[in-house]
């Protein structure tokens, strides 16, 4: 028997952070990956947000000479399709004024391939005295007294430890063998089929400009997104595993047919080198996280945002409270499921928490705009082209095509305003929940009315500008 104060499973993001603040802790620490390296079976890249950079030191150590497929970006490019699969109008948009947190203002997301990224990251653990086992395949748990105490692996090897972690990604069998779960429900989990293209990193650099993203909003696809690597790019889409009436493949080569994307891929050169089809769990709130000498953190435990699904932060974030929490239960000989619900309690004191307070509010809205091709996005590309592009006409009058925009997008309110109602108001009402008394507080109203009031024309002017 090996025995160990710790053992994490997965040596992700999440495994890796946990591993390496665990063995910083002096627990005497093994993570394990099936994989021959970490990363190795992983999406192949990602896009990492500056609040990793904000929260986790060794980040400013990411180089690209540690990491050749870099790419920071700084706008990201929203593409509008419509239901003729006509590519209606885009916006491309960088940081605005109201970023607060400096280097955010200079780019938005770090894109990094996961074969470099991964075991950089898990190099750290291994610097700080984590053993990494490779190549081995955790199957079951090892239980005392229906307690958790250990992992068996492929090859029937035993491994002992007063906790476990389980960081094994979205099929986690830590999660299933503990029986904290049994399998996510479809419509917590999601789908994501994605090509890797190849294209020479100059082209890239001339045509997209400093662009990092792009998101392709389709009337007959889910959302699509676009990461922007140093040689080559993602494209890939999701949805809930209740959502697919037809193979993912059919919804995405939609994309990468639009003449549009088509002329794309002519001017950058770009080759499909991979398609990928990879699970991500997509929850409004993490559930079931802990029990008797088990945690669960990052993908294990469903915490990827509840808006849009970024995984490797709160992956990190959870890793490294996960083994802060098991490092006070291990010294206290107590690592009951009542000692590790803190846990739950020092996540849900990050920004992953804050996050998921508006957690289903945040998941609705993206299940009902943009994982709603049919229903919602069908309407909402026109109307907002509508908005943002109407103007270019010049068949008539100005102030007749903006009575014409006007009237035309009055006519989008009656499928409009039911969503506004159902998914814009609750996630307004539950973000500015704090502060929702001091804005329906009546004496404040009664104070600001009559100023309004004051604001209003008193005479009809006349044609022509000037007054009566
Ligand atoms: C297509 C796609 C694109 C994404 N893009 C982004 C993005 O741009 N930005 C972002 O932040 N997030 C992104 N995500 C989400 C992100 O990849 C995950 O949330 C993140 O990797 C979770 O980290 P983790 O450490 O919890 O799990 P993982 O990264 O999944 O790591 C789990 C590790 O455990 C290993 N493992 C599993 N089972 C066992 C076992 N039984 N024994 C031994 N080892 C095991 C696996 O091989 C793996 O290395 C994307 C996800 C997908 C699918």
């Amino acid at each position: 028997m090996n025995t160990y104060d710790i053992i994490i499973v997965g040596a992700g993001p999440g495994g890796s952070i946990a591993a390496k603040n665990a063995a910083e802790m002096g627990l005497k620490t093994v993570f394990f990956e099936r994989g021959r390296k970490p990363g190795e079976k992983n999406s192949s890249g990602c896009g990492l947000g500056p609040r990793m950079w904000k929260d986790f030191e060794i980040m400013k150590e990411l180089t690209p000479e540690k990491c050749p497929s870099m790419r920071a970006g700084a706008a990201s490019r929203n593409y509008f399709v419509n239901k003729e699969d006509i590519v209606a109008g885009y916006i491309m948009a960088r940081p605005t004024e109201s970023v607060s947190y400096e280097p955010a203002k200079s780019w938005i997301t770090m894109n990094v391939y996961r074969s470099e990224f991964d075991p950089w990251l898990a190099e750290f653990a291994t610097d700080a005295g984590a053993e990494l086992k490779t190549s081995t395949l955790i199957v079951d748990l090892i239980k005392e007294n229906g307690k958790v105490c250990g992992v068996i692996d492929e090859k029937g090897e035993k491994y002992e430890a007063s906790i476990v972690i389980g960081a094994d990604g979205v099929i986690s069998t830590v999660a299933m063998k503990s029986g904290l779960r049994t399998k996510w429900a479809q419509n917590q989990v999601t789908l994501v089929p994605q090509y890797d293209f190849q294209a020479p990193p100059e082209k890239i650099d001339d045509i997209m400009g400093d662009e990092a993203l792009g998101v392709w909003w389709g009337a007959t696809f889910p959302a699509s997104y676009q990461v922007f690597f140093r040689d080559g790019f993602h494209q890939g889409l999701g949805n809930w595993m209740s959502w697919w009436d037809k193979n993912p493949l059919f919804y995405l080569n939609k994309v990468v047919n639009l003449k549009y994307y088509q002329r794309l891929l002519k001017i950058l050169e770009a080759k499909p080198r991979e398609l990928q089809a990879h699970l991500l769990p997509w929850l409004d709130y993490p559930y079931n996280t802990y029990t008797d000498g088990v945690i669960l953190i990052g993908d294990a435990g469903g915490f990827p945002c509840p808006l849009e699904a970024e995984g490797i932060y709160p992956a990190m974030i959870t890793g490294k409270i996960s083994a802060q929490i098991a490092a006070e239960a291990i010294a206290s000989g107590d690592v009951s499921k009542a000692v590790l619900h803190k846990f739950d309690e020092e996540w849900q004191k990050t920004s992953i928490g804050e996050e998921f307070e508006a957690g289903y509010e945040l998941w609705n809205i993206w299940k009902a705009l943009p994982f709603s091709p049919k229903e919602t996005m069908s309407w909402f590309v026109p109307m907002i082209m509508e908005v943002l592009g109407g103007i270019f006409d010049w068949s008539q009058p100005h102030a007749l095509r903006i009575r014409q925009i006007a009237s035309h997008v009055k006519s989008y309110m009656p499928k409009a305003t039911p969503f506004i109602m159902k998914y814009v108001i609750p996630l307004v009402a539950k973000t500015f929940e704090d502060d929702l008394d001091k804005l329906m507080d009546p004496k404040k109203i009664m104070t600001i009315l009559p100023k309004l009031l004051e604001l209003l024309p008193q005479k009809k002017r006349k044609r022509g500008g000037k007054e009566k």
